[in-house]
């Protein structure tokens, strides 16, 4: 039976995976896993839909190291814990859709194309979601594959907010504008939103996605209308090693004063500022909650700052806001950081619950007061079952 289904999450040095059953209703979680560190120490790690690690452990040393071989042991692990059933759709996240793709798609080798067209506006991720697409098509021939987008969410923004202030025919020849990321985030939060705040669902709310990468959307009636990420993932909030907003200015600086290359520069941005850079610690907030150092206070500091001084510019997009949503690693488990934001949002109507907002669980929340203005929720995000419900759509249709 070619019941189950497969996604996908492949970045240069890992590839995470998770297997559905398809079934009539919703997808339902299999196994997932990853393997981490590709091309220095290939290591697998799975477990079951209840957390329950099944493997981890390292690849043998003598095995060639790369995603080709990375995806044959997943593929060959998945089939000794499936019992001989079939994989009948794999579908996979692609972090840039440019402004050619805005939902997802079967892959054919036409879209395949397209995509590699894309790889200039996100070189350091869109090859190593290609990759895959391309190995799984030679592994599992006739297994359809879709593509899922995390600009897609945001590509019904209005045109102001896809803007910049360049001349006018960069965007339109060079597709040099804001295209958001994170959207297979945010379109969860969109889905499960109804159920938990109608108010919020059919007016306004702020979305923060705080993890490794971190950004924040603006969004009314569920749809995006503003993101703090705009041509690349680097705009907007600081996250784990990456500055977010900064003065162009600085890069120009950096090119002719500090004769810095574009590969030098690209590192500086991407790897070695934002909580890392600041704190000179590590790129983890845990580690820097842990720490206590001066220097990780001013990280945290001006990572609060930045969400807080979005949520403001967001809210000035929406015209005010109904309801505030703390979603991924930080947004889901940091409690501190979540106390500082409401704190610093209370001219707006923000009232922490700070006893309901200590509370760990893994579940949708609501962490303000009864009368707080806007209400506040941590709602855990599950970007695979995005990919899972929409590639099984795209089949179906
Ligand atoms: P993600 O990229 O969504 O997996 O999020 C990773 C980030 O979440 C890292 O900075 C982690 O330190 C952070 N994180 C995970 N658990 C906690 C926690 N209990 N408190 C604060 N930050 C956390």
């Amino acid at each position: 039976m070619n019941d189950l289904l497969l996604v996908i999450n492949a970045g240069s040095s890992s590839i995470k995976f998770s297997l559905f059953e398809n079934t009539p209703s919703d997808p339902t979680l299999l196994y997932k896993g990853q393997m981490e560190g590709i091309y220095v120490t290939p290591h697998f790690t799975a477990k079951d839909a209840s957390d329950k690690k099944l493997v981890d452990e390292d690849l043998p040393a003598e095995l060639p190291k790369s995603h080709d071989t990375s995806l044959r042991h997943i593929l060959k692990w998945l089939d000794t814990v499936t019992a001989g059933r079939k994989i009948g759709v794999i579908g996979h996240r692609v972090v840039h859709g440019g402004t050619r793709f805005s939902k997802p798609e079967l892959v054919t080798p036409e879209v395949i194309v397209e995509l590699e067209k894309l790889i200039p506006l996100a070189p350091l991720h869109e090859p190593h979601n290609i990759t895959p697409i391309k190995i799984m098509g030679e592994l599992l021939p006739g297994v359809p594959q879709v593509v899922c987008f995390d600009t897609a969410f945001h590509s019904g923004q209005p045109e102001l907010n896809q803007l910049y202030a360049l001349p006018y025919e960069l965007s339109l020849k060079e597709g040099i504008r804001r295209y958001g990321f994170h959207g297979l985030s945010y379109e969860y939060i969109a889905s499960v939103l109804p159920q938990i705040d109608t108010k919020a669902a059919e007016g306004r709310t702020v979305v923060a996605h705080l993890g490794n990468g971190s950004s924040m959307a603006a969004l009314l009636a569920c749809k995006g209308i503003a993101s703090t990420m705009g041509f690349t993932a680097l705009e907007g909030l600081p996250m784990g090693t990456r500055t977010g907003s900064i003065d162009a200015g600085v890069v120009l600086h950096l090119i002719n004063h500090l004769k810095m290359d574009a590969k030098q520069i690209e590192d500086l941005l991407y790897k070695q500022s934002g909580l890392l850079g600041l704190s000179g610690i590590s790129s983890d907030m845990r580690d820097l909650e842990d720490s206590g150092t001066v220097r990780a206070k001013l990280a945290i500091d001006y990572f609060v700052s930045k969400v807080v001084r979005e949520a403001a510019s967001l809210a000035a997009a929406l015209e005010g806001f109904d309801a505030l949503v703390f979603t991924a690693g930080i947004g889901e488990n940091g409690a501190d950081v979540r106390l500082d934001v409401c704190r610093q949002l209370r001219w707006l109507g923000v009232e922490i619950d700070e006893a309901a907002n200590k509370v760990r669980s893994g579940e949708p929340r609501r962490i303000s007061l009864p009368d707080s203005k806007i209400a506040v929720y941590v709602i855990p995000t599950n970007e695979e079952l995005v990919i899972a419900r929409a590639s099984r759509a795209c089949i179906a249709s």
